[in-house]
């Protein structure tokens, strides 16, 4: 697999890992999403952004989440990101009930649980500072010290020591892009959610930028959500889910495989999404492919389950 191109890679703090293990082992970087619902109320319009979505990552875990546009991807991820509240269901990360934050417990949450990383580098860093006062700005919020040394070293991590003195408009896109994961690690959260980080990046770069996250991610063990359209990434991640009009529909799990040949190879194997009711969001394709609408017959044979058109005839021979 494609490994990051930063030549001048040094180990990452300590402090993070010593940190993680203090850390509430089950919960800490645990994202659990129940029935999430968020409508959005336009003069007297209601959009409803998130309908009912369920989603669970494992701490440590880094996933991609792609869909459409105006599936409820950004909206998913600045509920998680303590920007946004709920109008109805739960989101917990690390442990954290974010509908029931007070204003205080917020701020906090959104210093320290949680890193973002958006799409456009200019909401990532300001103009004025130099990258590595990007990265301190984050730790002196949060009252920590040692800043400039930490800081230094966490652009080292990401590739950028000989860097830290430029300011955003003397560097390039990817390269924003990763001070932009430095400012976001700054306070060593236990979730990094980032919103298209690559959206404005041409292929090489993004690959780049989704190699130094995979990095991120395995060597500080940071739980990493990777909101994109770019529906290639399921390569990048162990795990691809689908959003689709504010669900979760899908998901791809990545795996390798012994081949007959003796080679590894990777599998990408597909799943729908069983909600906590027992909903199902059936593949456009299949729905298209068998005219399905309205009602189908649902028939439960031995191990399966067989979904019939209505009128179709369920009650036929095997197959
Ligand atoms: P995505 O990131 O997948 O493109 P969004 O989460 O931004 O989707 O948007 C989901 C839906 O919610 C869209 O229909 C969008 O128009 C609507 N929406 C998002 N933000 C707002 C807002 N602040 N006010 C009203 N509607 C919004
Ligand atoms: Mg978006």
């Amino acid at each position: 697999m494609t490994t990051p191109s930063t030549p001048e890679i040094v180990d990452l703090p300590s402090a993070s890992t010593n940190r993680r293990l203090r850390a509430h082992p089950d919960d800490a970087g645990r994202i659990v999403c129940e029935g999430l619902v968020r409508i959005y109320k336009v003069a007297d319009l209601e959009v409803v952004a998130l309908q009912g979505l369920d989603l669970v990552v494992r701490s440590g875990e880094m996933i991609a989440i792609v869909g459409a546009s105006g599936s409820g991807k950004s909206t998913l991820l600045n509920i998680l990101g303590g920007l946004d509240v709920p109008s109805a269901g739960r989101a917990i990360v690390a442990g954290h009930d974010l509908g029931k934050l007070s204003r205080r417990e917020r701020t906090a949450y959104r210093r320290r649980t949680v890193g973002m990383v958006w799409q456009q580098t200019a909401r990532n860093l300001l103009p004025y500072l130099t990258a590595v006062e990007n990265v301190e700005l984050p730790m002196i919020l949060d009252g920590q010290g040692e800043r400039h040394a930490r800081a230094t070293r966490l652009l080292e991590t990401v590739g950028l020591g000989d860097r830290a003195e430029h300011r955003p408009d003397r560097l390039s896109g990817g390269e924003q892009q990763r001070v932009a994961i430095a400012v976001a690690l700054a306070n060593e959260p236990d979730v990094l959610l980032a919103d298209e980080p690559t959206g404005e990046l041409d292929s090489v770069t993004a690959a780049e930028i989704f190699g130094l996250l995979r990095r991120v991610n395995h060597e500080i063990g940071t739980t990493i959500v990777i909101v994109t359209h770019d529906a290639l990434v399921s390569d990048q991640v162990g795990r691809t889910v689908a959003i689709r009009d504010g669900r979760t529909s899908t998901e791809t799990v990545r795996r390798t495989e012994l081949a007959d040949d003796g080679e590894h190879r990777v599998v990408h194997d597909e799943f729908a999404v069983l909600d906590k009711a027992g909903r199902l969001q059936l593949p456009r394709a299949h729905v298209e492919a068998l005219g399905l609408a309205d009602r189908v017959v649902l028939r439960l044979v031995d191990d399966h389950v067989e979904i019939w058109p209505d009128g179709g005839r369920p009650d036929g021979e095997r197959r």
